[in-house]
């Protein structure tokens, strides 16, 4: 929508709908009392770009269409995007998918400790991190390749599907044969090189929102990964950053029936990262499921205390059948089961 200052004579409102029609854009010219506004009808990208700001007697281009395209609800053409991963079903209204474990992979037996428990409990896939994105460079970074090789491993005891977080384009490979959803966190998701990297990898992806990215950023995100064709995209909401510090991050719970009104790839809630405490991991994951979340990513550990990484916000995983059951009941109450 273009919008003309109140002083713009007939031939300037003339030369704006000629540089429209010119570039095959359709203009409708639709006078007001005080000005006129011109509807611009075509590629909003090209309108974008056609530097009408810059004409005469033109006061301000307003974008009517979404940023967004591919991961946009409505220029899509089907419904609601389900990811399949080893027959566990993420989107789609009827699941709740329960992802789980711990910070970071440190031993063998801590990661399958921790795997068969939730596995047990119920968990629909085992998360567990490798390259860990720490703010300091000298904090514990995971321990790569080894870690994967443990993922490898448990997975094949356990048969849950693994989640791992790849950090950098150089492991892209090695995390497509190894793990099952590849996951793209907060402080990446502008990493744009990244993403087109994952996109071409035709795996999974679980996509974080950044920690103080907008809706609409995020939906851009994964229009990089989409539009390399991959449709598998799962999308993350984990917490934002805000003027309080109560709590790690502030959840944005609105933000999970706005991206499903506004796209339909698969929304789930991590509540560990957000709150930061798990006293309130619990609460929030029940709010997630009342929301509409598609499931939840948790951190879990069999011994918090010991953990290298983000002990006060992990489970112990002997509560964790607990916290599973109470998950499946409030999943329960909005039409959905454990994926
Ligand atoms: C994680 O899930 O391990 C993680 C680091 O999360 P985030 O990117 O959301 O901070
Ligand atoms: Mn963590």
């Amino acid at each position: 929508m273009v919008v003309m200052t109140p002083e713009a004579t007939p031939a300037e409102i003339e030369a704006v709908v000629g540089r429209l029609e010119a570039a095959g854009v359709h203009a409708k010219v639709m006078p007001g009392e005080l000005t006129t506004a011109i509807g611009a009808i075509g590629d909003p990208e090209g309108v974008r770009e056609m530097g009408l700001e810059g004409l005469p007697g033109v006061d301000q281009v307003i974008p009517i269409s979404r940023p967004y395209k591919l991961a946009s609800s409505e220029l899509s053409h089907h419904s609601a995007t389900i990811v399949e991963v080893d027959g566990r079903r993420v989107g789609g209204g009827e699941t709740f998918c329960l992802i789980a474990g711990p910070c970071t992979v440190e031993s063998a037996e801590q990661t399958r400790a921790v795997a068969r428990a939730v596995a047990d409990a119920g968990a629909s896939m085992l998360r567990g991190g490798a390259f860990k994105p720490r703010t300091s460079p000298f904090s514990f970074q995971g321990l790569g390749h080894e870690a994967l090789d443990i993922l490898a491993e448990v997975r094949a005891e356990t048969g849950l599907p693994v989640v791992s977080e790849l950090t950098a384009a150089e492991h892209a490979d090695r995390f497509a044969d190894t793990v099952d959803v590849i996951q793209v966190g907060a402080r990446n998701m502008q990493n744009y090189g990244l993403l087109e990297v994952v996109g071409k990898l035709g795996k999974p992806v679980l996509l974080k929102r950044g920690l103080s990215s907008t809706l609409e950023e995020l939906l851009q995100a994964a229009d990089y990964i989409l539009k390399e064709g991959n449709g598998d995209v799962i999308l993350c909401e984990r917490g934002i950053r805000t003027f309080d510090t109560a709590m790690r991050f502030t959840l944005d719970l609105g933000a999970v029936p706005w991206l499903k009104l506004h796209t339909h790839l698969p929304v789930i809630v991590d509540p560990s990262h957000a709150s930061g405490d798990r006293r309130l991991v619990g609460p929030l994951s029940r709010a997630a499921a009342a929301v509409g979340a598609d499931g939840i990513i948790v951190e879990v550990a069999d011994d918090p205390e010991a953990a290298l990484c983000d002990g006060p916000q992990q489970l112990y995983a002997r509560d964790f059948p607990e916290f599973a059951g109470e998950i499946a009941a409030h999943a329960g109450l909005v039409g959905r089961t454990l994926a």
